[in-house]
């Protein structure tokens, strides 16, 4: 387990940076007992100029305001105090390439009934890639990822991640490395916490919007191919098409962008070291820590 806090971990706690020791939560939130919270997971960088970098910090606030919106929590902050406050929380803590989670969450309420006020927490630790760096071994997940009908898929919710941590569980039991789930129609989704691109004979595929998480990392994936001009289609993708493509690779803020070995018996043909989706995981590593040049 990674080691998230010790005796001298500051947080932000409701408008105070605090001791993560000290640091209480209301045992009768109604978050804890019914998954009802909001988070975020963000990363900063140090730069190749030797500055500390919040990667997308706007787009990860207001997709936290969205989520909390989503859910109907109130969500009273400005998102560049938000913004303001994550980089106090890193210099309390002296980190530069962190992982950032801001959760938000509700409080103590056994009923289903709107609060009037939501709490917010955000935290800050070193963290290495989440699936490591190595090539990854898939397994389709027996689970499928939920219903657009019945949970606000858009929203980061805390809730859905029941979900995920089953998926991720299950693959491991297994002897995989991570899952990947369906939609509920048996199109091909994302990962429990990233999401999916594969390459076949040069043009890239990813599963349209609707039944994932729209990620951010996702969208810069979108916007590197758009300036290396590589072709990309968002598409309802097929197990079938997945098991015939040359490469694939998952993409999000904490996995960063890590290719599959296989996925349940199929092995990808093409050598991670001659794929498109290398250059790209190489050209976002490179466009978070702002390292000059060109695509390479
Ligand atoms: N899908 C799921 C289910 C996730 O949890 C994440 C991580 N937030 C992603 C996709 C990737 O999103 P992002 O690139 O915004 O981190």
């Amino acid at each position: 387990m990674a080691n998230y806090y010790n005796e001298q971990t500051i947080l932000f706690l409701d408008g105070e940076y605090v001791a993560a020791k000290d640091a209480k939560v209301d045992l009768y939130s109604q978050s804890l007992h019914y998954g009802y919270s909001v988070f975020e997971g963000i990363r900063s960088y140090k730069t190749a100029a030797g500055t500390t970098k919040i990667f997308k910090e706007v787009e990860h606030f207001e997709r936290l305001k969205h989520s909390a919106q989503s859910l109907n929590m109130p969500f009273p902050w400005k998102v560049e105090a938000l913004i303001k406050a994550t980089y106090e929380v890193l210099s309390r803590n002296g980190i530069h390439d962190a992982y950032i989670r801001p959760l938000v969450y509700a409080p103590a309420n056994m009923s289903f009934a709107k609060n009037e006020v939501s709490h917010i927490t955000i935290q800050a630790w070193e963290m290495a890639p989440f699936l490591g760096d190595k090539l990854l071994r898939i397994m389709t997940s027996s689970f499928q990822r939920p219903n657009p009908k019945g949970f606000k898929i858009t929203a980061k919710a805390s809730g859905h991640y029941v979900n995920s941590i089953m998926a991720s569980q299950e693959a491991k039991s297994k002897g995989f490395d991570e899952a990947l789930l369906t939609d509920m129609n048996g199109f091909v989704a994302e990962g429990p916490g990233a999401n999916l691109f594969f390459e076949k004979d040069g043009k890239l595929f990813t599963p349209s919007t609707g039944n994932i998480l729209p990620g951010i990392t996702r969208a810069t994936v979108l916007e590197l191919c758009k300036e290396m001009d590589v072709e990309v289609e968002e598409k309802q993708c097929t197990m079938e098409e997945l098991k015939s493509a040359d490469a694939a690779f998952f993409c999000g803020t904490a996995a960063e962008i890590v290719g599959f070995e296989s996925i349940d018996s199929y092995k990808f043909p093409k050598p991670w070291n001659r794929t498109i989706s290398k250059v790209i995981q190489t050209n976002y590593k490179n466009l978070v820590t702002e390292k000059q040049g060109a695509l390479v």
